[in-house]
C-alpha cells in the first residue's frame, strides 16, 4: 500500500501534503516523506554534474520540495543544499547560502552558514582590491588593461557576493552562534579587507538585536574612530565610524530609545555610556534557532 502511495505521489495522483490527513504540523506521513526524499535524490545528478546554472536550478528545486510543508522543513534536503556551499562555482555557493536562510531546516542552516562564513573570512583577508601586482588599493588606469587584473577582480566580486549572501543569511537566523560569527567578522573587517561587507554585517547584527550584537557595533564604532586621522591618499577619509554610528542611531530610534550620542569629527561618540544605560533593553541571549523556535516565530 505504502509503495503504491509513493508511486501515486510521484505521479501526482495522491493528495498534496497540505491536504493529507496523515501529515501533521510536526511531521510528514511516511508516504509523503518517502516521496519527498525520492524527489530530492532524483535532483542529485543535476546538483553534481551540469553547468552552474543547472546546479542553481537543482538547488531551487530542492528548496521548493522542502517548502511544500513549511512547518516541517527537511533536514536531508537542507544538508544537500548546504553541501553546495563548497561548490567550485561561487555563484552556486551564493545561491545555496541564500536558500538556506529563507525556509530550510533551521539547525542545518545555522551550522552550515556559520562554517561557511568562517571559511570565506580567510579568503577575504587575502583578496586585496584587485589592483596590479596583488597590491592593495583601488585599481589604476594601467590595471584596467591587464587581463590578469580583470580575472582577479572577477574573483573578488564573486567572493564578496558569496560572503554577502552568507552574511545576509546569518542576519536572518536568530541564534547566538550567528551573532558571534558576525561580531567576529566585524572586528576583522577594515575598508582595505572587505570594507563593503561592514554595512551588511552591521545590518545583520542590528536585525538580531541581542546584547552582544549591539555591543559589537559599539566596540567597532569606538575602534573606527572619527576617520580624521586617515584623510589622505586615494582612499579618502575613512567613513566606517560615521556609517556605523548612523545605522545604530537609526535602529535605536526605531526601538523608541533616546539619548543617543551625537556624531562629532573630533571625538568618537560615547556609545559606551549609552550602552551601559540601555543594554537591558536587548536580550542577553537568543538561544538556538531550532524547529520549535522557527514554528513559534512563524505562528
Ligand atoms: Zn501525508
Amino acid at each position: 500500500m505504502t509503495s503504491f502511495l509513493i508511486l501515486a505521489l510521484v505521479a501526482g495522483l495522491a493528495p498534496a501534503v497540505d491536504q493529507c490527513v496523515q501529515c501533521t504540523d510536526a511531521a510528514l506521513c511516511q508516504a509523503h516523506l518517502s516521496a519527498q526524499s525520492a524527489a530530492a535524490k532524483a535532483l542529485k545528478p543535476k546538483l553534481r554534474g551540469g553547468a552552474p546554472a543547472d546546479r542553481v536550478e537543482a538547488l531551487q528545486g530542492l528548496a521548493r520540495l522542502s517548502g511544500e510543508h513549511s512547518s516541517v522543513p527537511s533536514a536531508e534536503i537542507a544538508e544537500m543544499v548546504a553541501s553546495a556551499l563548497g561548490d567550485e562555482s561561487l555563484p552556486v555557493r551564493a545561491e545555496a547560502a541564500k536558500l538556506l536562510a529563507i525556509d530550510l531546516h533551521p539547525e542545518v542552516a545555522v551550522r552550515s552558514l556559520v562554517k561557511a562564513l568562517d571559511e570565506v573570512r580567510g579568503e577575504i583577508g587575502k583578496l586585496g582590491f584587485g589592483g596590479g601586482g596583488g597590491r592593495f588599493g583601488p585599481p589604476t588606469d594601467e590595471d584596467e588593461k591587464d587581463p590578469k587584473v580583470a580575472e582577479r577582480r572577477k574573483l573578488r566580486e564573486e567572493t564578496m557576493s558569496f560572503a554577502r549572501a552568507v552574511v545576509d543569511g546569518l542576519g536572518k537566523l536568530p541564534d547566538d552562534r550567528c551573532v558571534e560569527s558576525l561580531a567576529d567578522l566585524l572586528r576583522q573587517l577594515t575598508r582595505r579587507t572587505g570594507g563593503e561587507l561592514i554595512e551588511p554585517v552591521a545590518q545583520g547584527l542590528l536585525n538580531l538585536e541581542s546584547r552582544p550584537a549591539i555591543e559589537a557595533l559599539v566596540q567597532k564604532i569606538k575602534a573606527a574612530g572619527t576617520g580624521g586621522g586617515d584623510a589622505g591618499g586615494r582612499w579618502g577619509p575613512d567613513t566606517t565610524g560615521k556609517t556605523l554610528h548612523d545605522l545604530l542611531t537609526k535602529a535605536v530610534a526605531a526601538r523608541g530609545l533616546s539619548e543617543t550620542p551625537a556624531w562629532s569629527t573630533k571625538d568618537p561618540p560615547d556609545w559606551d555610556k549609552w550602552f551601559a544605560r540601555n543594554q537591558k533593553q536587548f536580550p542577553a541571549k537568543l538561544g538556538k534557532y531550532d524547529l520549535a523556535k522557527m514554528r513559534k516565530l512563524r505562528a
